[in-house]
């Protein structure tokens, strides 16, 4: 299908950008292209105005700032999927970029797009809900940084003004005694996840210390299975435990039937990917597997 008709404006900088949102209603930034453009084919998205940011420098980096991990908005799957400093120090970001779509989306799809288009079925942000981190957000009135925590809520719609652009996202390096992983099931290479699901596990002695589950594709928004995180916390990661949390974490799912999947499909493969992932953090948390080697 042809898109409605829509300008289309070039911004160099992160300023102009915020200024043209601003100007029109209806106005969108367009990253990569791949959520907003097919959205647009099909006319379940109209912008009035395309405010393109491929342009502006300096919004795609990964770095290590102080131990806080920073990502520029604008970086691609791509080169986070190859990311020797997320390899050794955040693998789980560079798994979750390297499941998304195939190499073509993943060559112009950027991580910043991934978290505003604001999909129950983002890959992200189930992992960066785990990993606890901060969006900073460039907006008429400069920056701010909020929690993804509370970027996404039950309505569906991320909360942010529609002249603020997500700039950097920020993570807390792992620190030694953490692990995190990443599992996904979707019907075929390059196909959004069915069911995908993250954990971080940071172990005292094999002990839980902290726990984080994230869903995505079970829920209108990504969410966090809190019960089964909290399960955990105190007990020894053995094969009962995470047996148990896997089968809680199922109650925090509110997955609906679509062509991808059953309800009672989804349901029972959020315990079977919770389950795999709370093992492989659990491995890498306890150095049986360093962060950045293959298993
Ligand atoms: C074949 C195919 C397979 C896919 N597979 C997956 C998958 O496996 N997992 C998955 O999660 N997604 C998947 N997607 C969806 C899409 O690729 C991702 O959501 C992608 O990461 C979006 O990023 P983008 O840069 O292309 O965003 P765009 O499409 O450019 O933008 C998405 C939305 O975010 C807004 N936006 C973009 N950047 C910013 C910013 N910095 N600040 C504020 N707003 C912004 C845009 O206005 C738009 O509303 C797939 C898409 C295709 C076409």
């Amino acid at each position: 299908m042809i898109p409605a008709q829509f300008s289309y404006a070039v911004a160099t900088t992160v300023e102009e950008a915020v200024r043209l949102l601003g100007s029109t209603p209806g106005a969108r930034a367009l990253a990569g292209g791949q959520n907003l453009v097919p959205l647009m084919k099909r006319r379940a998205a109209t912008p009035s105005l395309l405010v393109d940011i491929n342009r502006i420098p300096d919004l795609a980096y990964i770095k290590d700032l102080d131990g806080v991990l920073c990502i520029g908005a604008m970086t691609r799957d791509a080169a986070l999927e190859s990311s020797v400093l997320l390899k050794s120090r955040c693998l789980v970001v560079a798994e979750t970029a390297a499941s998304l779509g195939d190499a073509l989306v993943r060559g112009v799809s950027t991580i910043g797009g991934n978290i505003a288009a604001g999909e129950g079925t983002s890959d992200h942000a189930a992992t960066l809900l785990v990993l606890g981190a901060d969006l900073v957000l460039h907006g008429p009135n400069g920056r701010h940084t909020v929690p993804i925590a509370s970027f996404f809520v039950n309505d569906g719609m991320p909360r942010r003004r529609d002249d603020e652009l997500i700039v950097e996202i920020r993570i807390r390096m792992p620190r030694v005694g953490s692990g995190a992983a990443f599992e996904k099931l979707a019907r075929r290479t390059g196909d959004s996840a069915t069911v995908a699901v993250a954990a971080a596990l940071s172990l005292n002695d094999l002990v839980v210390a902290s726990a984080g589950i994230g869903l995505a594709g079970v829920a209108p928004i990504p969410l966090r299975a809190t019960e089964a995180e909290q399960f955990l916390i105190g007990k020894r990661a053995d094969q009962a435990t995470i047996g148990e949390a896997a089968r809680l974490a199922t109650r925090a799912a509110a997955p609906g039937s679509d062509v991808r999947a059953s309800a009672e499909y989804r349901e029972d493969m959020v315990r079977v990917l919770t389950e795999r992932a709370l093992f492989r953090a659990a491995n890498r948390a306890s150095g049986s597997v360093a962060q950045g080697e293959a298993e």
